[in-house]
């Protein structure tokens, strides 16, 4: 088998449409298509012009090998991190789709076969409509009311603006904000009981100090995990904080490929991992992370944010691995997010995802609707 074309499209994401979507398909000389989606799609024209032609006549079932090619070819072309992971990330996807249909197996099983059938998924829900404690309260209720086992909540709310404002630059934490934080989770924890889990996320907004004193004031409220509470890149901050605070550290979905998790995993910066592999480098490239936070007893909460197709994508790596505790779900308040792929069954049920018995993702895109989202698409990615 040969990959000879790759086509794509660029979409809004679900309604309300706040980021931009990407799809791939690989077309191949057997008649298989390979579908994945690159969870942060910007340049995906511009790499693509750099790995197109690696690409096109190679053998789609040599991912291993495809991977090093790439790595090795963009290295010098940023290919370390950023958009050429990014892109990677959603063409790798669609080589193991196209993997998974001509074996005829499900990609799970592929990746070594299931742990698990289904996959327990958390809902990330941002926070409450208001400040107020009962608002945040009410919103866990909610959730959990459909089934979800596992709530996130952003404890930066503030800093993103949600309630006025525009994004603040990282900043101390004033002890009226951290009052404020510690009420709202108060009320979360009092509302969902102590057997929800409930995790924390701060998107690397504060400094070490800050993040140490946050942690400890919410490590009575029994997080899941305090998840990116100092900047991305500072391995050693990440550290200062792991030793200092009760509650598990958690951070990843800014990592690229398993080069990046070294440092991390070696240093026992972190307690729990939490790789995007839509964004990341891929499933492989998960599996490897999974591996190495394995060896060094850390389970994963992977981050994900993407359309259904990469989130089952995502679902498969998760149902191969043993060290899995959650894997996100970010489109509580998408009502349309279902939609990108057809078939009339819930991606999500009560708070789990069940692992496709079809060969490779399980699923193929509802292009009604794609089509309806798409901002730009190449030539063939529509087949009418
Ligand atoms: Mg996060």
């Amino acid at each position: 088998m040969k990959i000879t074309a790759i086509e794509t499209a660029l979409t809004r994401s679900a309604p309300p449409g706040r980021r931009v979507w990407g799809f791939i398909r690989l077309k191949t000389d057997e008649e298989l298509v390979g579908l994945g989606q690159c969870q942060v799609a910007r340049g995906l024209h511009d790499v693509l012009d750099w790995i197109g032609p690696l690409l096109i006549g190679a053998n789609p079932l040599e991912i291993e090998v495809l991977s090093h090619r790439v790595y090795h070819a963009t290295s010098y072309q940023g290919g370390q991190g950023g958009w050429v992971v990014h892109i990677w990330s959603g063409i790798e996807t669609a080589l193991w789709d196209l993997a998974g249909k001509y074996y005829g197996a499900p990609i799970a099983q592929l990746l070594g076969g299931k742990f698990r059938d289904k996959v327990r998924i958390y809902a990330d829900l941002h926070a409450g409509e208001t400040r107020e404690p009962a608002s945040w309260a009410e919103r866990a209720r909610w959730a959990v009311d459909k089934g979800f086992t596992a709530i996130k909540f952003d404890l930066d709310a503030y800093v993103k603006g949600f309630y006025g404002g525009g994004w603040e630059d990282r900043r101390p934490i004033s002890n009226p904000e951290l009052y404020e934080m510690v009420e709202q989770v108060r009320a979360v924890r009092e509302a969902i009981g102590p057997t929800i889990d409930l995790a924390l996320d701060c998107h690397w907004s504060y400094t070490t100090v800050d993040a140490i004193r946050l942690g400890n004031a919410l490590a009575p409220f029994d997080p899941l995990f305090f998840e990116d509470p100092v900047p991305p890149e500072d391995f050693g901050a990440m550290k200062e904080v792991t030793e200092h605070v009760a509650v598990p550290t958690c951070t990843g979905e800014s990592l690229f490929t398993r080069r990046a998790w070294v440092p991390l995993i070696e240093a026992r910066a972190i307690k729990i991992a939490a790789p995007d592999l839509m964004k990341g480098g891929g499933l492989l490239e998960g599996k490897k992370i999974a591996d190495m936070c394995e060896l060094h007893a850390i389970p994963l909460c992977p981050h994900n944010t993407s359309t259904p197709v990469g989130t089952l994508a995502q679902a498969h790596l998760c149902a191969a691995i043993p060290n899995f505790i959650a894997l996100e779900f970010h489109s509580i308040d998408e009502p349309r997010w279902q939609e990108f792929i057809v078939g009339d069954w819930p991606v999500i049920e009560e708070g789990y995802i069940t692992i496709p018995e079809a060969p490779g993702l399980g699923v193929e895109l509802n292009d009604d609707f794609v089509k309806e989202l798409t901002i730009e698409a190449s030539a063939g990615f529509y087949m009418d």
